[in-house]
């Protein structure tokens, strides 16, 4: 059961949001860095978008460390519940991949887990918020292509884990290109982990669980559901 998400709550003292017509100077109630921004709670508190990520990804990293599970969809939906994954935003790009690894050691792949999160949370958050429409390249996609690169040691110099590594972020965007849009970072991490675990078994030989039905609780969420186009919609 999915817990109550509040999108449009404070991270800081949970008090609705006030969205300003034009951005105006912030001072982030975490880091004190001021930045243009154009929301903060009633209570006046603005989390910049470098703080408001890092809370994700570290939560995201210290849940994998404590996962057993060797399915990376079901960690998926555990770290979705998490209460600073929300809806949508760019923590999917690290949470597709972190779900990756960690099924992907805990399926017997050689893998030192703790530095492999700590650099996919590195490489992660330079992947933007928005890329699936702005860029044609859905960061669900570019995060299991991380996860390959990270499992296999893939540098720009690599032979044939070169050619994995893009295969495997191609076969994801395909996947989530033919389902279309508007976009829902539930659906496209269920798609980019379902192509990435047949795909890691023919090449890495590295057997990962995928449950037999995968079903999304966050769809009332999402005011901009596909509702039966979605795979996954109940
Ligand atoms: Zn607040
Ligand atoms: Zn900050």
């Amino acid at each position: 059961m999915s817990q109550i998400h509040q999108p449009n709550a404070c991270l800081l003292c949970g008090a609705p949001l006030v969205y300003l017509r034009e951005e105006r100077p912030l001072t982030c109630a975490l880091c004190g860095r001021t930045f243009s921004g154009s929301a903060h709670c009633e209570n006046g508190h603005f989390v910049c978008d470098d703080c408001h990520g890092k809370e994700s990804r570290a939560a995201i990293v210290s849940a994998c460390l404590d996962e057993p599970s060797a399915d990376p969809i079901r960690i998926a939906q555990r770290l979705m519940d998490l209460p600073p994954i929300h809806m949508h935003g760019p923590e999917h790009h690290t949470l597709v991949g972190a779900a990756l690894l960690t099924a992907y050691h805990n399926a017997g792949g050689t893998v030192d887990l703790a530095p492999a999160l700590a650099e996919l949370e590195r490489r992660s958050q330079k992947v933007p918020g928005g890329i699936c429409g702005f860029w044609g390249c859905c960061g669900a996609a570019v995060s299991a292509g991380i996860f390959a690169s990270i499992a296999t040691g893939t540098t720009p110099l690599s032979a044939d884990s070169f050619g994995l590594c893009d295969q495997l972020t191609g076969s994801c965007l395909q996947a989530i290109g033919r389902i279309g849009g508007p976009r829902c970072c539930k659906r496209d991490s269920f798609l980019a982990i379902s192509t990435a675990v047949p795909f890691v078994s023919a090449h890495l030989g590295v057997d990962m669980e995928l449950p037999d039905l995968i079903r999304c609780h966050w769809s009332r969420e999402n005011g901009e559901c596909i509702g039966r186009r979605c795979p996954f919609h109940p």
